[in-house]
């Protein structure tokens, strides 16, 4: 089992007496209180890097913080493990007749479950167990329309990236609040081509990571495909045979890894009848990679394509199908390119690595992987900006919980409005 201190809760008896000592004496950050109803306590959540203090005020005679203050006075009330699985955790710990005040979770602060642990089972301190709502990310294949098209949001599992990787120059006190590491440092991701239906066909716009990675790999980057681009296609009544354009937004094995397939030890490719669309300078890169990109570009993902006859290539920024059309960004690699997806004066924009999640809707949030960071820093904010005032749909391609949705600005503070 797997847990990770995710706060201390604190049971306060004068609540501007404890902000004096924490907010005013200690200069920390507290978030906006939170009631939680089925405890009758609210709780002042204030931020320490990974882990949180909590300080809890009893909103009710009756709530077990105001019993614990009679009986106590004020100090340290429960520490809080974050699990993946709470119901699990919970068979474990009977099993091994562990004391347990909940038999079964409930609902805690910030939609999460909580359960307690009798504080006789655990040498005299009561623990929290705690599954956040963001680890029960689960993935979902849905069709949207976009003017006289369709958009189908696909996904191809999940994976994981070393954190730090992922947000280049951002501290990970910052990062690991947004996209909470594992036990080995990465964030978990997950792998989302889309499909466009038009008139003119079907087109798959990357093809996520597919299941050529052996065990090293797959253990590396963390690969989970108990949900993977079969079951997304099937969901939504399609299949592999009917997608008649793979286009790539670059040839990462990340993107393109699920363009081609093992098949009686043949590699082939995984749309039988689909033209694939590759950028010639993008392949050029791809078949001659050095030091720094070489871990991301895997050949059997590609090169059995162009010995099968299937690619078309083609240079430059263009529209590669009616409503359909490239944009070469830089940055991240110097072919990398975003889609634009237009119809009837709707645009969405398939961002791939230049946003590959929400977290990175920050112009400085930028992947220590881009081999050009000022570059996509250029691109990025010339095109959030532009997303916001115009109201592009943006696709992360990456993002575990949010498939699509909108870039707001606040008070000079982004967000995004999920649609997917
Ligand atoms: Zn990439
Ligand atoms: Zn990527």
């Amino acid at each position: 089992m797997k847990a990770i201190l995710d706060h201390i809760g604190i049971a306060v008896e004068d609540i501007n007496a404890a902000l004096a000592f924490y907010r005013d004496a200690l200069g920390l950050e507290i978030e906006a209180p939170e009631d939680v109803a089925s405890q009758r306590v609210r709780a002042h959540v204030i931020p320490t890097g990974e882990s949180a203090l909590e300080l809890l005020e009893a909103t009710a005679p009756d709530s077990p913080i105001a019993r614990y203050l009679n009986k106590r006075g004020p100090g340290i009330h429960h520490i809080t493990l974050r699990v993946d699985d709470i119901r699990a955790t919970l068979d474990h710990l009977r099993a091994r007749g562990v004391r347990l005040i909940d038999d079964q979770p409930r609902p805690g602060a910030q939609s999460a479950l909580v359960a307690f642990i009798h504080p006789s089972a655990a040498h005299g301190v009561l623990v929290e167990l705690k599954q956040a709502a963001a680890a029960r990310p689960s993935l979902t294949a849905r069709r949207m329309p976009l003017g006289n098209l369709s958009l189908v949001s696909m996904y191809d599992g999940f994976f994981g990236l070393d954190g730090g990787a992922m947000f280049g120059v951002v501290p990970r006190t910052l990062w690991a609040r947004q996209a909470p590491p594992d036990d080995r440092n990465r964030i978990r991701l997950a792998a989302r081509p889309l499909v466009v239906e038009a008139e003119w066909g079907r087109m798959m716009i990357d093809c996520g990571i597919g299941d050529k990675l052996d065990a090293k790999h797959r253990d590396i980057y963390a690969v989970s495909r108990e949900q993977a681009l079969d079951d997304a296609l099937a969901a939504v009544g399609l299949a592999a045979d009917g997608i008649d354009l793979a286009l790539a937004t670059h040839l990462h094995f990340d993107h393109f890894g699920g363009a081609t397939a093992r098949r009686g030890g043949r590699l082939e490719p995984r749309f039988a009848r689909a033209r694939y669309i590759i950028r010639s300078a993008e392949w050029e890169d791809a078949t001659h990679p050095h030091e720094r990109n070489r871990a991301s570009y895997m050949a059997d993902d590609f090169v059995p394509l162009k010995d099968a006859g299937v690619v078309d290539f083609y240079d430059g920024d263009r529209t590669i199908r009616p409503g359909v059309r490239v944009v070469r960004t830089g940055g991240h690699c110097p072919q990398h390119q975003i889609v634009f997806v237009e119809s009837a004066g709707k645009t969405a924009v398939f961002t791939a690595d230049l946003i590959p999640t929400t977290a990175h809707v920050r112009d400085a949030w930028i992947m220590g992987y881009d081999l050009f960071p000022m570059e996509t820093l250029a691109f990025k904010k010339r095109f959030i900006r532009e997303a916001i005032d115009r109201e592009y749909l943006i696709f992360f391609e990456h993002d575990p919980l949010v498939a699509a949705g909108y870039i707001r600005e606040k008070d000079g503070r982004r967000h995004v409005d999920q649609v997917l």
